[in-house]
């Protein structure tokens, strides 16, 4: 049965959709005053669910765009991010809010944010939902996180194993025979 798979819950949906509220009351705040006009930029797929509640609590008017990458496979260089699909939008002199479901090496970010720089942007934030910092290979904050958690791989709310499981409305971790 759906759910059957998961081992436990890290996050309920309750907690995440209070947090996103949180969040998006600190966002309105730090974002009005800088006068600048907003772009929200997802990075596909993963931080779509997040993106949705997320943007719920920002009071401001904004614009959303969204981008998708992907690391080649089997490679540890942190330039060795493609893009899969890049903005529609002109980003130059943008304020941009870079949203992503978890930041976990860091690599995938690192490289975001210094392309979207090199198009323009004055000034990329970072808003994640989770944070894995026990796994950081490069230096890289994001500025505003909903959780922390443990070195474990999770999924649900836009994160994937396989493609699966990013409908599950929960952060959770996979029963070990889901792998074998
Ligand atoms: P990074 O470049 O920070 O190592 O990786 C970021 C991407 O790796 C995330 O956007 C996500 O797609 C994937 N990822 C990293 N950790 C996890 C995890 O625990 N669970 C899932 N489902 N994906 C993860």
């Amino acid at each position: 049965m759906f759910g059957d798979e998961i081992l436990k819950v890290l996050i309920t949906e309750e907690e995440i959709e209070k947090r996103c509220a949180e969040l998006g009351e600190q966002l309105t705040k730090d974002y009005a005053s800088s006068g600048n006009k907003l772009l929200v930029v997802a990075l596909l797929r993963g931080s779509v669910p997040f993106l949705a509640e997320l943007i719920k609590y920002i009071k401001l008017p904004l614009e959303m765009d969204f981008m998708d990458v992907s690391s080649y496979a089997g490679t540890e260089s942190v330039g060795d991010v493609k893009i899969v699909k890049d903005l529609d939008t002109s980003i130059k002199g943008l304020d941009i809010l870079l949203v992503e479901d978890i930041v976990d090496t860091g690599r995938t970010l690192h490289v975001v944010k210094r392309m979207l720089y090199g198009k323009g942007a004055e000034r990329v934030r970072i808003v994640t939902l989770l944070d894995k910092p026990e796994r950081r290979e490069v230096e890289i904050n994001a500025d505003y996180i909903g959780f922390t958690v443990p070195n474990e791989f999770v999924v649900g709310y836009g994160l994937d194993y396989n493609q699966k499981y990013r409908n599950l409305p929960f952060i959770g971790v996979l029963k070990p025979e889901v792998y074998e």
